[in-house]
């Protein structure tokens, strides 16, 4: 789960890391009525979106006066903010963010994510901020600077200090370096973050360390024991057939084709979208109903898929282990019964109580294709597909 900008701040401030004063705008005036009561002559007005690339696409705004304060805000709210980072539709602008302008003197970029293969927490920085870190990859790669940190450890006070001088940080900031990145890693890992970026992490020209953008995502895994953190969700910046699905315990990924895909286990649902691709169909999404569903998930599951304006035909591929194919069967049923299904849907049903399964779709009288391969299955949903738009 990502978060917006200025909650992921308030959460690192917490944790001793130096951020410009700010408060959060719904309206113009409230922007207005924020910046007056940080005072000062220079004001930042940030879009909150769950996506970066906001300056050069607008969403940053250096304004001087009452009047550009509100002027920047309501350009900003309401629109859908389109960035390198999002797609062609863009984000929703509901709130923004108004900051103290800060007067920069050298940007930093700091990173903390998890590193699969060393199964470990790693720090990436660089001295080249505020771009991508994709693009610092790309053309400084060797500006890119990596510790891994031991868990049993934790992120101990000499790497920091050495990461300090690998940035050639002036002595006098290194302490509030070694501050801010421990403060950054506590975050982290009292938190069950997958990641935390600072980009751009600036020298002020006062000799302050401030961290001017922050970015923060967590693992949805954990999201039960972190209440706090799960009241941050901001649905209107989700897909909406991500999130519906979500909230019924669904694992769902939205893709671009046309065949709604549900089945068990990621394995089999990579398995299946490659051989619907053979077949010279594309899949509209992968849903999985995961172990032991009940009719009434399958039921819940098919509701998800068929929301979805995209899916013109619908292919069900379990193959039972601790799932029961009578059940999945049961669940097809009662969606044809429950809700409107206008399209195709072909059903591939194999192992636990797989008789009982296709016994129920037979004399169910629906018309529903069966198919007893996967790629007998892909074909009749990519034939019934070509069928219905000829
Ligand atoms: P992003 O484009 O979504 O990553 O948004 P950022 O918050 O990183 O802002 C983009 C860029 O705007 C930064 O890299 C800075 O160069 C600039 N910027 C943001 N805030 C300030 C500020 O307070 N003062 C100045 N001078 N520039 C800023
Ligand atoms: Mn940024």
């Amino acid at each position: 789960m990502d978060i917006h900008e200025y909650q992921a701040k308030e959460i690192l401030a917490r944790f001793g890391v130096t951020v410009p004063a700010g408060g959060l705008a719904y309206s113009p005036e409230q922007a207005s009525y924020c910046a007056r009561e940080i005072g000062g002559e220079r004001w930042v007005v940030k879009a909150q979106i769950h996506a970066g690339g906001r300056g050069e696409a607008g969403g940053v705004r250096l304004c001087r006066t009452d009047v550009e304060i509100m002027q920047a805000a309501a350009d900003m709210l309401g629109r859908r903010l389109v960035t390198r980072q999002t797609d062609q539709r863009g984000k929703l602008v509901g709130r923004v963010y108004v900051e103290a302008a800060t007067a920069i003197r050298q940007e930093l970029y700091l990173g903390l994510v998890l590193d699969r293969a060393a199964e470990r927490i790693m720090v990436v920085a660089s001295r080249s901020g505020g771009m991508d870190i994709e693009q610092i990859a790309a053309e400084s790669p060797d500006s890119l600077l990596r510790i891994v940190i031991d868990p049993a450890s934790g992120l101990v006070e000499f790497q920091a200090r050495e990461l300090a001088f690998a940035l050639a940080l002036d002595s006098g900031l290194v302490p509030k370096f070694v501050r801010l990145l421990r403060g950054a890693y506590r975050a982290f890992r009292d938190l069950d973050a997958t990641m935390v970026e600072i980009n751009p992490l600036v020298v002020t020209e006062g000799g302050e360390l401030v961290a001017l953008d922050c970015k923060m995502s967590f693992d949805d895994n954990a999201l039960f024991r972190r209440p706090r953190i799960a009241e941050l969700r901001d649905r209107s910046q989700e897909d909406p057939r991500e999130s519906a699905a979500a909230d019924r315990g669904l694992a769902y990924v939205g893709l671009d084709g046309e065949i709604g895909c549900m089945i068990n286990g990621a394995g089999l649902a990579m398995a299946t979208m490659d051989m619907i691709k053979l077949a010279g169909g594309a899949p509209a999404n992968f849903l999985d109903i995961g172990g032991g569903a009940s009719p009434e998930r399958v039921l819940e599951a098919f509701r998800v898929v068929l929301g979805d304006a995209n899916v013109k035909a619908m292919l069900v591929n379990i193959f039972a282990g601790i799932n029961r194919c009578d059940w999945v069967a049961e669940g097809v049923v009662a969606a044809f019964r429950e809700l409107d299904v206008k399209i195709p849907v072909v059903v591939r049903l194999s192992g636990t109580n797989v008789e009982a399964g296709n016994r129920i779709i037979a004399e169910s009288g629906l018309p529903i294709v069966t198919a007893s391969t996967l790629a007998e299955a892909a074909e009749k949903a990519v034939a019934a597909l070509r069928t219905r738009s000829a």
